[in-house]
């Protein structure tokens, strides 16, 4: 099986998984960059994530054109401008997950609270699409403009929130996306319920880049019953 084959499945099955997380809905959606030619990714037609099938994997230049005639994400510029300005990057997920929203539109700040998210740090940025839009924008980034802003935003960082929208996970694989935005609900979940409580306690820096150097060489555990649990249901294989 080619580099190429095995990535389309492997992304039909990330699909899955981060439907399965809670992460994906009927919106989001996660891509790679393609292993055989880095000035392009990976990203399924305009499909339910669920429902995606190596099959349904377009294959995008970095500016978000392509010769499929399929019809695409609108937001795909999201993923065509971070892979256009990360070279690091080798995944993105693109996710409406709620528990996230309250950090975007609020002064708290999300950061790491829990080991598992680390990777987080002290504060995560907030894209607002006020100032590249205006204020009466669907706050759907829809052009590589707004993508390139975003992009600007999410700078080195793993994460970005999107004000009232969602979020942005990163990763150098498409395991470590998909674990990132996973743990990213997850910890949003956990700061809200400690928040909830009254005061709280938070990881300090040095804290955040030591489990999250910690958790890099862990994540492959995870990966692999993830998988497992939604290609044994009938997935992709
Ligand atoms: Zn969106």
């Amino acid at each position: 099986m080619s580099d190429l084959s095995e990535a389309r499945t492997l992304l039909a099955d990330a699909n899955k998984v981060l439907v399965a997380k809670g992460v994906l809905d009927a919106y989001g959606h996660v891509s790679m960059r393609n292993p055989e030619n880095p000035q392009e990714y990976l990203l399924a037609r305009n499909l339910a994530p669920a429902l995606v099938r190596p099959e349904d994997i377009i294959i995008y230049r970095l500016d978000s054109d392509t010769q499929d005639p399929r019809t695409g994400y609108l937001e795909r510029f999201i993923h065509g401008e971070i892979y256009a300005g990360r070279p690091d990057v080798h995944a993105v997920v693109h996710s409406h997950s709620a528990s996230v929203i309250p950090f975007s539109i609020s002064e708290v700040p999300l950061r790491a609270v829990w080991h598992m998210a680390g990777f987080l740090g002290t504060k995560t940025a907030v894209f607002e699409m006020r100032n590249f839009a205006g204020d009466a924008s669907d706050l759907i980034i829809s052009d590589r403009k707004l993508g390139e802003a975003l992009s600007h935003v999410l700078s080195a960082s793993a994460v970005v929130l999107m004000r009232g929208h969602g979020s942005v996970a990163v990763g150098e694989s498409v395991e470590q996306a998909v674990w990132r935005s996973v743990f990213t609900e997850l910890n949003a979940r956990v700061q809200l319920a400690a928040h909830g409580l009254g005061s709280y306690m938070e990881l300090t820096e040095a804290e955040g880049v030591a489990t999250a150097e910690m958790n890099a060489g862990q994540i492959r555990r995870a990966w692999e019953i993830w998988r497992s649990e939604v290609t044994s249901l009938g997935a992709s294989r």
